[in-house]
This record gives structure tokens, C-alpha cells and sequence, in this order.
């Protein structure tokens, strides 16, 4: 699980610091969401500031570092940069435990007091951080539909017959 439950009592003012660049909280995140991704060479680190309010807490981060994933067009092992701030409020709950959306809460009271599900708010960071679909490089040819090599080293010699890929594409869904 990416849960990470952090005591709210006695937040200074100004607020307290949480990191997160233990690889072994991505490393058990990404087995657990099935996400293909590994730590590159810098490593993946959050700082998340919690700040009190009144009625919940005001939470500010960034998330840095680098992430290999397979690119989507040719699976090739890819790097991605990540640097992404986030800015976030984090209403207390209501006796129904359910925030304003409807959305689980990621603070709970246990025990009369308020905790914080920081490495889940933190994980979501990284979720929407990513690219919708990672890329070698934008002119990456990806693979070859029917013979599946890699096009990026050269043309495979399949005889393309001046057929739309996207018509063999079709061709290929209503053989399986
Ligand atoms: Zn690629
Ligand atoms: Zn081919």
C-alpha cells in the first residue's frame, strides 16, 4: 500500500516537513498499481509541507527526480523527468466520514485525533505527474504491427503493400 499515516497533532504554524524518497515506498507502490517503472538516475523524491488550518490542512510539495518506463510506441526503456509542485487543501471529515466530493478522505480521526494518509496523496501526486503516454522521442516509429520489430533501426521488410496501418490494424482486431 502506499498508505502513510502521519500524526496531525501540534503542527506548528509554519507547518512540518514529510519526505519521501525512501525507494522502497516506490518500489512497493509501483509492484502493487502494476505500473512498469523503475527509479532512474536521479532518484523519485517528495517533500510535502503541511500546513494547520482551521478546518483541515493546506499541503504543499514537489515531486523531482527521474522514472524509466517502457515507451509506448516501441517499449523501449525510457526516461522521464519528473519536477512537479502541487498545491492542495485537505478538508477535515465529516461524521460521515467523506470529504465535500465524496472522494475517501485522506484524513481520518482514530483515536480523537487527525491523521494524514500522506504517502497516498503523495502517490496521486506522482500518478498525475506522469505522461498520459511516455515517448523515446517524439518521432519514435514504434513497432512494427505485423512482424514486431522495433522500426526505429530501420525498415523490418514486410511488405506493407501500401495498405493503411490503421486498415492492418483493423485487420489484425477481428483476427483475435
Ligand atoms: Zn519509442
Ligand atoms: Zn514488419
Amino acid at each position: 500500500m502506499a498508505e502513510q499515516w502521519v500524526p496531525l497533532r501540534d503542527l506548528p504554524a509554519e507547518g512540518r516537513e514529510f519526505s519521501f524518497s525512501d525507494p522502497a515506498f516506490w518500489d512497493q507502490a509501483w509492484r502493487e498499481y502494476r505500473l512498469h517503472c523503475s527509479m532512474g538516475k536521479e532518484p523519485l523524491a517528495a517533500v510535502l509541507r503541511v500546513l494547520p488550518q482551521d478546518d483541515g490542512v493546506y499541503l504543499e510539495g514537489r515531486l523531482t527526480g527521474t522514472v524509466i518506463m517502457p515507451c509506448d510506441r516501441c517499449a523501449r526503456p525510457t526516461e522521464i523527468v519528473l519536477d512537479a509542485p502541487f498545491q492542495e487543501f485537505e478538508p477535515y471529515p465529516d461524521d460521515e466520514g467523506t470529504d465535500e466530493d465524496g472522494d475517501e478522505p485522506r484524513i481520518r480521526e482514530k483515536h480523537g485525533r487527525f491523521e494524514l494518509d500522506a504517502g497516498t496523496l503523495v502517490w496521486e501526486q506522482f500518478v498525475l505527474a506522469l505522461p498520459f503516454k511516455p515517448l523515446c522521442s517524439e518521432t519514435c516509429k514504434g513497432l512494427c504491427p505485423t512482424c514486431g520489430a522495433d522500426l526505429n533501426e530501420g525498415p523490418c521488410g514486410c511488405d506493407e503493400g501500401g495498405l493503411d496501418p490503421r486498415l492492418a490494424a483493423l485487420r489484425t482486431l477481428k483476427l483475435s
